[in-house]
């Protein structure tokens, strides 16, 4: 079983939501742009994070398998 490391580039978040309506890894920070909840997520949460990956608007959701 992998590992998976999920990233936000927070910089250009548009703030839609749309993550967090997809997984629950994801949540609307204070400044009204999502963050993540864990960073590292085991295999069986992946295609979770992944779906919010591919579905964000402006692409800065990165989902990509730990180095190990
Ligand atoms: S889907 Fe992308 S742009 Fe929208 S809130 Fe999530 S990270 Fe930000």
């Amino acid at each position: 079983m992998s590992d998976y490391r999920v990233s936000i580039d927070r910089k250009n978040c548009i703030g839609d939501a749309i993550c967090t309506a997809l997984c629950d890894n994801f949540y609307m920070d204070s400044d009204g742009k999502a963050s993540v909840r864990n960073e590292i997520v085991p295999e069986s949460k992946s295609g979770e994070n992944i779906e919010a990956e591919i579905s964000c608007p402006v692409g800065i959701i990165k989902v990509r398998k730990t180095a190990h």
